[in-house]
């Protein structure tokens, strides 16, 4: 199943998916372009992705996958 990535804002309580309203927390993936990784939130219950607009950048032990 391939969902499109929603953009997403978040409250303080980073626990409710805005599309279902599960409210027990997100399933985390990972998207890593260019060196920068971005964090997506998988909703558990209904597989929404959402991009909260976090990156992190220069994390140890990752290592470019093919060339
Ligand atoms: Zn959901």
């Amino acid at each position: 199943m391939k969902k499109d990535i929603q953009k997403i804002d978040l409250d303080e309580s980073i626990d409710t998916c805005p599309s279902c309203g599960y409210t027990d927390g997100f399933h985390t993936s990972f998207k890593i372009q260019e060196g920068t990784i971005n964090i997506i939130l998988i909703c558990p219950q209904c597989h929404a992705r959402f991009d909260p607009g976090w990156e992190m950048e220069k994390l140890p032990r990752v290592r470019k996958l093919g060339h």
